[in-house]
């Protein structure tokens, strides 16, 4: 039997070691840098862009973390000893180039090198958002990132009002909330942030208020003004997605102008009677609501707020089919409605996808821009149809 000093001193003589210098050339070029320490460390801060397996469950999830067996890996553990013998294990399951960091993350961090510390859920974080953390995809990783973002709903009506709830739930860390509104009891009908009570109230009072219940993680910021020229390229600065859920023309274009100069990706929602759309505007990556649609619809061809009906469960299908992409937006997961317009007909239980693109003359993401700056439209209460019928309308 070989005493422990003597298999490390084997295994270390098996087990190619590089440096911190060697260590950061060989993950700039692509290499998997390999994290075996324990949680707890993990936790204290890690390699930027590390896959965490603890020694523990190296063999189990390797294969699952780095797929090929011939890309570099460099194994790192706090010291350099675990790493030398996971590295040796790498190198038995069959990956060919394996190192382990000599010195290890200690070594690294004296370095001054750069470190990610990771935002740690407390135990009511954990057991609140445990099914998000069952899921590899979204993990505490990805809760961690949606409890860092910063989401924009513009409007705390039809559709705000479901997508703010559910991105509330899903523990989005800072929601922004734009209406300049009062509640109206035929609000009531489908949105569903507002109750009873809240009838003559500001609606960001009311919505913060619900989503505060549901969920104390979450920070409500209000702005209780209406988005105009003037204000919305700084109401928006600090966010990450925009959720559009206006009920007009002139804020829809509004807003379109402004993400796309501040270069934010923003959900776009409406809804009709019975009809719903919506899609994903990435800017510079697809079209915009210009590209789509460049004027505002004629007010005579399309009915004003006050005529226009909504069936009351519609909004909530498609508030949540926007709340459902700004999270995917946040977590960089799955692929987007950026270039499809997602259309849902209610009385047949339809969806339909129109691709969709982007417009190399479109006024504000096109290749020779006339819109530089963002502008008032005359105020518009008209909500209109588009050329695919599905409807663009109010909340
Ligand atoms: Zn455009």
């Amino acid at each position: 039997m070989a005493s422990f000093k003597e298999l490390i001193r084997q295994v270390k003589s098996e087990v190619r070691e590089v440096s911190v210098e060697e260590t950061g050339a060989l993950a700039a070029r692509g290499a998997a840098v390999v994290d075996v320490r324990e949680a707890d460390e993990w936790e204290k801060g890690h390699f930027p862009g590390a896959v965490f397996i603890p020694r523990g469950f190296l063999e189990l999830r390797i294969e699952e973390k780095v797929k090929d067996k011939t890309r570099p890996i460099v194994v790192y553990c706090a010291g350099g000893t675990r790493s030398a013998l996971a590295a040796k294990t790498l190198l038995d399951l069959g990956y060919s180039e394996v190192t382990s960091l000599a010195g290890g993350f200690t070594r690294w961090r004296e370095a001054g090198q750069p470190v990610v510390v990771p935002r740690v859920l407390n135990a009511g974080q954990r057991e609140r958002y445990s099914r998000h953390l069952r899921i590899p995809e979204v993990g505490e990783a990805g809760q961690a990132r949606l409890l860092e973002a910063k989401v924009l709903l513009v409007g705390a009506g039809g559709l705000g009002c479901p997508a703010g709830l559910y991105l509330a739930a899903a523990g989005v860390g800072t929601l922004g909330i734009a209406d300049f509104d009062v509640v109206d009891l035929s609000n009531l009908q489908r949105q569903v942030l507002h109750t009873a009570a809240s009838v003559g109230r500001r609606k960001t009072e009311s919505a913060a208020a619900a989503l505060l219940a549901l969920n104390p993680d979450v920070r409500v910021v209000r702005h209780d003004e209406r988005l105009e020229a003037r204000n919305v390229m700084g109401v928006i600065e600090p966010y990450d997605v925009i959720v559009d859920g206006s009920d007009n023309f002139t804020t829809k274009y509004l807003v379109n102008d402004a993400a796309v100069l501040a270069g934010k990706p923003s959900v776009y929602g409406s809804i009709f009677r019975f009809d719903g759309q919506a899609t994903v505007f990435v800017p510079r990556q697809g079209p915009c609501y210009r590209c789509l649609f460049p004027e505002p619809t004629p007010p005579e061809l399309a009915p004003s707020c006050d005529e226009a009906g909504v069936l009351g469960v519609l909004p909530g299908v498609v508030g949540l089919i926007q709340a459902t992409e700004a999270v995917k937006l946040i977590l960089g997961r799955g692929r987007s409605l950026a270039g499809r317009l997602l259309t849902f007909d209610a009385l047949e239980m339809a969806f339909r996808e129109y691709r969709v693109a982007r417009d190399r003359d479109c006024a504000v993401c096109g290749e020779r821009p006339t819109i530089r700056d963002v502008k008032d439209l005359e105020w518009s209460c008209h909500i209109g149809t588009t050329p695919r019928e599905a409807a663009t309308a109010g909340a």
